[in-house]
C-alpha cells in the first residue's frame, strides 16, 4: 500500500489518499492518531459528488425528532432509551420504530408543528453544504428513518430536492400510533443512494452523510461516506468523519474552495 497526505487545509480537514491496502486498519490508525479530526480517506483526489444523500436526525438537524415529540407526550425517557439502543445497533430498527410510534398514540397533530417551531434547529453549516453542492450540479436527497411531517419542512429549509422518510398516521388530528406505507430503514437508505446514482449514470460520484447505525449501509455504498459527529459503529464503517467543526467540514474534505461556498 502507498499513501500520501494530500492536503492539510487549515482549519479544515485532512484528506488521506490511499492506494490499495487495508482501509479498515488505516482508518483505525488515523482515527486513533488524530482524534478528534476531520478526515476523508479516498483512493484519489476527492471530487465534487453528483449525488448527495443525507440522514436527517442528529446529522442535518440537532435533534432526534421522535425524542422531541415524545417529550410532548411525557414519554421522553422511555422513547429516548429505545432510540439510543437502535442508533447503537443494539435493536432492530423497524421494531424500535414501531414500538416508539405506538407510544405516541393520541398525541395531537399540533404537537408536531410546535416541536418543529421550538425544538428543531438545523445543524450549523447544513444549508451551506446543501446549497453549495446543488450549485455545483449535485442532486440532493434527505433520507430519514424519521417522519415526513418533520423531514418535508426541514428539506424545504435546507434546500434538499427530494425526501424519503416514514409517515406518521394521523386521524382526526391525532397520531394513531401507526405508520403509513413502507418503512424507511437502513436498507432503503442504501437503495435510495444506489437508485439515484444509477439515474445519473454508471460511475456516478456519490456522497452520503450520517451518524447512526442505520446509516452504515448507505455510508459504505457511497463513493464518500462521511460520518458526522457520529456513533462509533458509523464512524468505523465510513470513509471519513467530521468530529470538530460544523457541516461545512464536509466541503473542506471534498476540497471545495471556500470562495465557492453558497451562504444564502
Ligand atoms: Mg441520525
Amino acid at each position: 500500500m502507498s499513501a500520501d497526505v494530500s492536503k492539510l487545509a487549515a482549519p479544515g480537514g485532512l484528506q488521506f489518499i490511499a492506494h490499495g491496502g487495508d482501509r479498515t486498519t488505516l482508518s483505525d490508525v488515523l482515527d486513533r492518531t488524530f482524534k478528534p479530526s476531520d478526515m476523508l480517506i479516498a483512493d484519489s483526489e476527492p471530487r465534487v459528488p453528483q449525488l448527495f444523500v443525507s440522514d436527517m436526525d442528529s446529522t442535518m438537524i440537532m435533534a432526534e425528532c421522535i425524542d422531541e415529540l415524545a417529550d410532548f407526550a411525557g414519554l421522553k425517557p422511555q422513547i429516548a432509551a429505545i432510540t439510543e439502543r437502535a442508533m447503537q445497533g443494539e435493536l432492530d430498527f423497524e421494531s424500535a420504530l414501531r414500538e416508539r410510534v405506538l407510544l405516541l398514540r393520541g398525541l395531537s397533530e399540533g404537537a408536531i408543528a410546535e416541536c418543529l417551531a421550538t425544538r428543531i434547529a438545523p445543524m450549523p453549516g447544513a444549508r451551506v453544504l446543501v446549497e453549495t453542492l446543488k450549485a455545483k450540479g449535485c442532486k440532493t436527497v434527505l433520507v430519514t428513518g424519521g417522519f415526513h411531517q418533520f423531514a418535508d419542512p426541514v428539506a424545504e429549509q435546507l434546500g434538499f430536492e427530494m425526501v424519503v422518510a416514514n409517515r406518521l398516521e394521523i386521524s382526526d388530528g391525532q397520531l394513531t400510533g401507526g405508520l403509513v406505507g413502507g418503512i424507511t430503514d437502513s436498507g432503503v437508505k442504501r437503495a435510495v443512494l444506489i437508485e439515484e446514482a444509477a439515474r445519473i449514470g454508471a460511475g456516478a460520484i456519490t456522497l452520503a452523510t450520517g451518524d447512526g447505525a442505520n446509516d452504515i449501509p448507505m455510508l459504505i455504498a457511497a463513493t464518500y461516506g462521511i460520518a458526522y459527529a457520529a456513533k462509533p459503529k458509523a464512524r468505523e464503517a465510513a470513509d471519513g468523519w467530521v468530529d470538530r467543526g460544523d457541516l461545512t467540514g464536509v466541503l473542506e474534505l471534498l476540497g471545495v474552495p471556500r470562495d465557492e461556498w453558497v451562504w444564502e
